[in-house]
């Protein structure tokens, strides 16, 4: 079976580091390692308006900034088609009809939807945009018969949403759509990257990310400032590295290579850990380790964006002319999902 890869990203803001161990990493790795047949990622700016209708000057704004992130990252425009959602109109036509294999209850029930309607303050109003987004994303997915989908952990219910209404328009309307899959990073902490401020999820719309965007200042202040354990007081105290985030962080980005060259004294983050655990370790160090990797990390992908902020043209043609591409597939999609329902009144009527 040939494996077609789509993931995507709202323009709600610059990427965070969230974004890089739970999705960008694995679609540099996938993509260079040349293993699939297509790879399509959508700067999902439709999605998006979905909280965000009355501010399209972010989203706008962020399209490019959210493609300056891809770039950076690795992610290669030779290789992977880079577009705009709402550059493609069948996404939105296959959206409609999908809308009719699915039923109210069934998208309130979604976990994330249900999460993310109380942290929008939606429970007493929510646009029906909003909790159209798992279909919009169905047709996403479809429109490219993507099969392979890496997302971090927060997405599996909007893909188990969009297996069900493939099964639902297979069975209706016989075999035209292709059942996707999602991939979660290998890493547990990778799935769902808390917070600096230690909440469960890092996120745009939270406010507590280090982005990929960020100088070098800017990250040490923030791990400065970082979330650790709060009974970790003395440097002698024991602490605990089960929810510290800098230690979750260090678990999602730290090498025993780079735990070597930051940290000569230990040979892997296992003894830090140890270490801490029994006390005569400072966060202040720990932090420091965590800043120095995080900066390795992230200077060449700062020196690539600093390039592309300087040629935005280019990245607004290499947009367009993704969509361009992305379109031809979904409009070929689009026919078949319209011969499939017989609404393909041009070739029919015809005869
Ligand atoms: P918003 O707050 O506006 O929803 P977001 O930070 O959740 O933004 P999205 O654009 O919604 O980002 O998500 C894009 C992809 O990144 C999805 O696959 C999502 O699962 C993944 N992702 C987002 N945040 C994290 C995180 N903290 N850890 C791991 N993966 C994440
Ligand atoms: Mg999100």
């Amino acid at each position: 079976m040939s494996k077609i890869i789509l993931t995507g990203d709202r323009p709600t803001g610059r990427l965070h580091i969230g974004h890089y161990v739970g999705s960008l990493r694995n679609r540099v790795a996938i993509q260079n390692q040349g293993d699939y047949d297509k790879m399509y990622v959508m700067i999902a700016d439709a999605q998006a308006l979905g909280d965000n209708h009355d501010n399209i000057q972010k989203i706008r704004d962020n399209i490019v900034e959210v493609a300056i992130d891809y770039l950076s990252c690795g992610i290669d425009p030779s290789k992977t088609t880079i577009f705009i959602q709402s550059e493609v109109p069948e996404l939105t036509e296959l959206t409609f009809y999908y809308t009719n294999l699915v039923t109210l209850s069934r998208l309130m029930r979604n976990p994330t939807v249900k999460e993310e309607i109380k942290l929008r303050n939606f429970e007493a109003s929510v646009p029906v945009g909003f909790v159209n987004y798992p279909i919009s994303q169905t047709a996403d997915i479809t429109a490219f018969k993507a099969n392979i989908v890496p997302v971090g952990e927060d997405q599996l219910p909007m893909i188990e949403q969009a297996r069900e209404i493939v099964r639902s328009f297979n069975s209706t309307y016989g075999e035209t759509l292709v059942e996707p899959e999602a991939v979660l990073p290998k890493q547990e902490v990778c799935r769902r990257l808390p917070g600096i401020d230690g909440n469960a999820k890092m996120g745009k719309s939270l406010g507590n990310g280090i982005y990929l965007a960020d100088d070098e200042a800017t990250v040490t202040q923030k791990v400065m400032s970082m979330y650790t354990d709060p009974n970790h007081i003395k440097v002698s105290d024991p602490g605990q590295v089960e929810g510290n985030v800098v230690f979750t962080y260090l678990d999602a980005f730290a090498t025993d290579e780079q735990i070597r060259k930051y940290a000569p004294e230990y040979n892997n983050l296992d003894e830090i850990k140890e270490h801490y655990k029994r006390g005569g370790l400072g966060d202040v160090k720990v932090k420091r380790l965590l800043n120095s990797i995080l900066n390795e990390v992230l200077t060449p992908i700062r020196e690539k964006r600093a390039y592309y902020e300087q040629h935005k043209d280019e990245v607004y043609d290499m947009l367009f002319k993704g969509s361009d591409e992305a379109r031809l597939e979904a409009q070929k999609t689009l026919a078949e999902v319209k011969r499939a329902m017989g609404i393909n009144y041009r070739e029919i009527l015809k005869k």
